[in-house]
């Protein structure tokens, strides 16, 4: 990683797929819990590259829900082998 002087207006968190200095859009409070928690927006400068990420990370989001439902349902099917080997066994 390229070292860069440090500059108040820069997020010091570069893109990760164009290594632009990312900025901040908006910063907004968020209670989590009982402490509040100040969560910075951020994007890359560049809007064709943004834009990219965004799909990006749709997809990734779309995958992990994806895999969030095929434990659950294999875990409903361990239970029900599970259920099905203990009849077997009475
Ligand atoms: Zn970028």
């Amino acid at each position: 990683m390229v070292k860069t002087k440090d500059s108040p207006k820069l997020t010091k968190n570069p893109c990760s797929s164009c290594g632009k200095e990312r900025v901040v859009i908006k910063t907004y409070k968020e209670y989590v819990g009982n402490s509040l928690v100040i969560n910075t927006l951020t994007a890359c400068p560049d809007p064709d590259c943004q834009s990219r990420i965004d799909t990006q990370l749709a997809k990734e989001e779309r995958f992990r829900a994806e895999m969030k439902l095929a434990s659950a349902r294999r875990l409903l099917e361990q239970k029900e082998r599970r259920a099905e080997s203990l009849k077997k066994a009475l």
